[in-house]
């Protein structure tokens, strides 16, 4: 269905094709092309997700699981091969580990109160780390809040890397898990997780990956990085908003209690009594985005089938352009130069204030994005407020980079 073969100028990966299944990026914003750099906030969706929900809603609607009748069986059957094919691309063990939610938020908050309820006492100390979305610091805060429980946090060097170092001085027997952000929205930091996790484990301590910047840049394989927990959302991965993932190891689901009561999470309802359903359901209270979630599952075809070393690559091609080309203009500060990155640039250009350059840039067609992008703690760090933030994707080009360049200079030009 996708051309693999290398029919663009610098990648195996077709870019005019693929721009074409993305309808959004047809279009003109104040009479020039637009240029969507603003990917790390959420992703565009291509045709073939539109399609599918437009059909889904058209033909098929009904709810899951619990009718008889042809359309709630053909649905559900939809929704359950949507959770076969997030386990496919995941690589988890078992089925039952993939757990639909509303997002990586919401996956989050499900293991922060779940665990915490099942495992967290007072004066035990949850690790996060200074790169972290609020995502993962805010659920975990609320936790120990609870509890009587204390967060620690991981700090990082100015290039934008974990200190690992510190994390193994952190680590100790009153630790009762490790929550770490996979890919940093902020400066594109790709963190070593398998050693994060390998680490952790030496000490019996479970790990959460937050890996909403993580899972759209290329393969994911849960069982080789080993990790307890792995979150993600489905807007991130040019899949429908309001539907996320929650990968836990069958161990950690088993014994955690729900999180929510409500219909289609349990196996017997007395006024005495609940009884809880089994795996993936016990964590599905209520009716799920069934129809989010197959779109997640129309994405993750799409993603597959243009290959995600394909992806991975041409990326990469855009980092190092982007880096070569940002780095060459006089008093443009980057923020996120760690040796393993995705293709985020955050950074400050003068000491114009970034919202005015995001202004500017949105006149020139060009949308990024300005402010703290939810990680607070990662700015007090550099001791700045924010960043101007070009997120790209697979469908951005080299093209667009040089326009980002100019219109940089210009900027640059009218503040002198
Ligand atoms: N974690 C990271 C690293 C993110 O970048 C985001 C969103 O930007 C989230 C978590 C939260 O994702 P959502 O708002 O889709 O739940």
């Amino acid at each position: 269905m996708y051309e693999t073969k290398n029919t663009h100028k610098i990648s195996a990966l077709n870019v005019t094709k693929i721009r074409n299944d993305f309808p959004v990026l047809n279009q003109e914003v104040y009479g020039k092309a637009l240029i969507y750099f603003d990917n790390a906030a959420t992703t565009q969706k291509p045709r073939v997700v539109i399609d599918i929900i437009n059909k889904l809603y058209s033909e098929h609607n009904s709810n899951v699981h619990r009718g008889v009748h042809y359309l709630s069986e053909q649905i559900t059957k939809m929704y359950e091969s949507a959770r076969k094919k997030v386990q496919d691309y995941l690589n988890a063990r078992y089925n039952h580990e993939i757990i639909f939610t509303s997002g990586a938020t919401d996956s989050i908050n499900i293991v922060a109160y779940s665990f915490g309820e099942a495992y967290v006492k007072k004066n035990d100390e949850i690790i996060i780390s200074e790169m972290e979305h609020h995502s993962n610091i805010v659920p975990w805060q609320m936790m120990c809040k609870r509890k009587g429980a204390k967060l620690k946090v991981i700090s990082i060097n100015n290039k934008g890397e974990l200190l690992l170092d510190e994390y193994k001085k952190i680590i100790n027997s009153r630790t009762k898990l490790v929550a770490i952000v996979h890919v940093s929205n902020s400066l594109g930091t790709i963190n070593p997780v398998k050693e994060i996790v390998a680490i952790a484990h030496k000490n019996n301590i479970p790990v959460l990956i937050d890996g909403a910047q993580a899972i759209q840049h290329g393969s994911i394989d849960v069982q080789d990085i080993d990790c307890d927990f792995y979150v993600f959302s489905g807007h991130k991965i040019y899949g429908p908003t309001g539907v996320g993932v929650l990968y836990g190891k069958e161990r950690w689901l088993q014994e955690m209690p729900p999180y929510q009561g409500g219909g289609d999470m349990i196996e017997r309802v007395r006024f005495e009594r609940t009884t809880y359903d089994e795996l993936p359901f016990k964590f599905e209270a209520g009716t799920p985005n069934y129809i989010g979630v197959i779109g997640v599952g129309a994405a993750l075809d799409y993603l597959t089938g243009i290959g995600l070393d394909n992806i991975k690559n041409y990326e990469k091609k855009l980092l190092d352009y982007g880096t070569a080309k940002l780095t060459a203009l006089n008093e443009l500060k980057l923020y996120g130069t760690a040796e393993n990155k995705t293709c985020i640039f955050s950074f400050l250009l003068n000491n114009i204030h970034p919202y005015d350059v995001g202004m500017l840039l949105d006149k020139m067609s060009i949308a990024v994005r300005t402010g703290h992008h939810c990680t607070q703690p990662l700015w007090e760090h550099y001791k700045i407020e924010g960043s101007i933030r070009a997120s790209l994707a697979f469908y951005n080009t080299l093209e667009e980079i040089d326009s980002l360049y100019e219109a940089l200079k210009k900027i640059q030009k009218m503040f002198k």
